[in-house]
């Protein structure tokens, strides 16, 4: 991997690299006459270690970022660049990484790890003060896809919306859909918690789509003449596919289903992600020349390198329902949701009686509570083992169903199911929480003698997906029916086979999906013989530099904009879309509120 990054104030240019070509850079950079001024080191947790090497040439700095997975050794920079050997020690006892081939080992004579210093060295040797440089604030650190949020919000304050939209697709190509319906990572870490409610990140990139529209960036580099298979077009497929067609490859997506989009099109409902939205989000992909075959579900990949294609991403998703496991399940009157969803959104007549009753905490749970109300039940009930803290859908969720009437009986779980005459004569057990599971949540534990009985029309099943592989793809398949394959190349056990998004994390989320697309592709672009550099277009970042601590108190005070929605008494009548998206004003209010923590001054 080798990746430019934006010039910003105080850093002329930045490259990100593979281990692999790491001493490759350096010693181009030393072939350029740079000078080593010093390097800094940051602990990302299980994703191991960032480093970042600063260098100077001509007094403009230029960065080399590299990625470190923990136990991994780094090839020492200090025969190229002799000075690097101080820093190298120090990096290598504050935080334990070790360098291979260093010219001098202190040996732990240097800092110790007590003495680390908090903040990562970061200081240019001709000036007094750091010079002011962008970093990489929380909410970009949060994004899976690694999206330059403030630098869109500042676009959009500028008024440059098909700027910002740009600026995102260099992360993810589904901005108008990531608009609606990201869970949104971001907002979780975002500064402005500290004082309070963090920005409306996913709404301000909703804003900018809606500004921007569908008529965006069409280039793309001349035809490789290399084709590349992509099973599944739900958002890893059709990430992947949208930065190798720029790259000039050639990608034919197989999709089993009549229409594109994954769980997109056949999981969200159409009252958070509208079909319309969908389809013109997918067309700015076709528009690049990538071909979608739907109705082809794909068996083997042998026949599709007989059919001479050079690299294959498999992004089959997860869409097997998990099974409860408990008598009367295969009751007709008993939904699996996955099917439920699928059914509703590729547009099928599905009856639901009155009295509806659905399994389950996640988002696939909350999301068949609301359709089964849109399909006419009267009274439904969502039945959780654990309690609210511990769900697993995204809080905004939980609140729209409540709105909408749908009740939560938390701490119970079905252990029977018996068909009385026309309904469902389902047996809950009360559920007390014990010491935590493997999942980090306090295990449900059977109350002995609690079971009571309920009486429902249907009960839906929404416990849980897992991913559907057929053995004949002929690649490793690991725990929950998950392809195995490594977390940054995407690369399977087998040679020109890749793989991503929820067939390999097990069931997450659009934006994991996406960034697992945008990986895979760089991984296929450098086993077709490219460099794995992307071909996006440039985005001028607004150069104005402005000093974040000035603004930041200004800022810290304006409350966070509430998004208009439509009236719950209403909305459980139809499927239209319920969130309306940012006014003018909401939008410029909102962008006010950032802090810019993407300045280190
Ligand atoms: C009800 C529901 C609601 C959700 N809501 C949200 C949300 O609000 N926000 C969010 O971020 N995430 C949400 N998710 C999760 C999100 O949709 C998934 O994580 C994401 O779609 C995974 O993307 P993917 O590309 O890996 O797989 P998918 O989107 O599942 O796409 C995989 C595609 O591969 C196709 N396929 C499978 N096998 C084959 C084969 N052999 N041949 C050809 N085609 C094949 C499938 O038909 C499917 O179209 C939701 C999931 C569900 C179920
Ligand atoms: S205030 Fe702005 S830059 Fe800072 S974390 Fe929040 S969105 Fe990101």
């Amino acid at each position: 991997m080798r990746e430019e990054r934006i010039s910003t104030i105080g850093v002329e240019k930045e490259v990100l690299v593979d281990l692999e070509e790491f001493i490759s850079e350096v010693e181009k950079m030393a072939g350029r006459g740079a000078r080593f001024v010093t390097a800094s080191c940051r602990d990302l947790g299980e994703e191991g270690f960032e480093i970042i090497y600063h260098f100077d040439i001509d007094h403009k700095v230029e960065n080399i970022r590299i990625k470190v997975p923990k136990g991994r050794e780094v090839p020492s920079i200090s025969p190229i660049f002799f000075p690097a050997l101080l820093i190298e020690n120090e990096i290598k006892d504050m935080f334990g990484v070790k360098f291979i081939g260093m010219a001098i080992d202190f040996d732990s004579k240097l800092l110790l790890h007590q003495e680390a210093p908090k903040i990562p060295l970061l200081k240019p040797s001709w000036d007094k003060e750091p010079a002011p440089e962008r970093k990489i604030p929380p909410c970009r650190e949060a994004c899976p896809a690694g999206i330059d949020i403030p630098g869109y919000i500042r676009l959009i304050e500028e008024g440059k919306y098909k700027e910002a939209v740009e600026l995102i697709r260099q992360q993810n190509p589904l901005v108008a859909i990531s608009g609606r319906v990201c869970f949104a990572p971001c907002e979780t870490k975002c500064r402005q918690t500290i004082e309070q409610s963090p920005l409306s990140i996913r709404l301000l990139k909703r804003y900018a789509s809606d500004k921007a529209g569908f008529d965006l960036d069409k280039s793309k580099k001349p035809d490789t003449g290399k084709k590349v298979a992509i099973v599944g077009s739900g958002p890893a497929g059709l990430s992947c596919a949208f930065y190798l067609a720029k790259l000039g490859h050639q990608v034919v997506i197989f999709e089993a289903l009549p229409k594109p989009g994954g769980m997109l099109r056949v999981g969200i409902p159409d009252y958070r992600l509208p079909q319309d939205i969908l389809e013109a989000e997918i067309k700015t992909i076709t528009d690049l020349g990538v071909e979608i075959r739907c109705n082809q579900k794909v068996e083997s990949v042998d026949e599709l390198f007989n059919q001479g294609f050079n690299a294959v991403f498999l992004a089959l998703g997860a869409h097997q329902n998990v099974e409860m496991g408990i008598p009367g399940e295969d009751d007709e009157k008993v939904l699996n949701c996955v099917t439920m969803l699928r059914r509703v959104n590729l547009g099928e007549k599905v009856e639901v009686g009155e009295k509806v009753g659905v399994v389950g905490g996640g988002n696939s749970a909350i999301d068949a509570a609301r359709v089964a109300l849109r399909l006419g039940a009267k009274e439904v009930t969502i039945f959780y083992r654990r309690t609210r803290a511990e769900m697993p859908a995204s809080p905004e969720e939980v609140e729209a169903a409540l709105e909408e009437g749908i009740k939560i009986e938390f701490l119970c779980a079905p252990t029977k199911i018996e068909r009385k005459g026309d309904k469902l004569a389902v047996t809950n057990i009360k559920m007390k929480l014990g010491e935590p599971d493997e999942s980090g949540r306090r295990r449900p534990v059977p109350i002995e003698g609690s079971e009571y009985t309920v009486e429902l029309d249907n009960l839906v099943i929404a416990i849980g997906q897992r991913p559907e592989v057929s053995e004949k793809l002929g690649v490793n398949i690991g725990r929950g029916n998950r392809i195995e394959a490594d977390a940054m190349s995407m690369k399977t056990s087998r040679d020109g086979v890749f793989a991503g998004g929820d067939v390999r994390t097990g069931p997450a989320s659009v934006v994991e999906a996406v960034a697992d697309g945008r990986k895979a592709a760089i991984a296929i672009d450098k086993y077709l013989g490219g460099d794995g550099r992307l071909y996006v277009p440039e985005v001028p970042y607004p150069q104005q530099f402005v000093m974040r601590r000035d603004m930041k108190e200004a800022r810290k005070q304006i409350p966070r904009v509430e998004v208009k929605k439509l009236d719950p008494k209403e909305r459980v009548k139809n499927f239209n879309e319920v969130e309306l998206g940012f006014t003018d004003e909401q939008s410029a209010q909102e962008t006010k509120r950032c802090w810019r923590c993407d300045w280190n001054e």
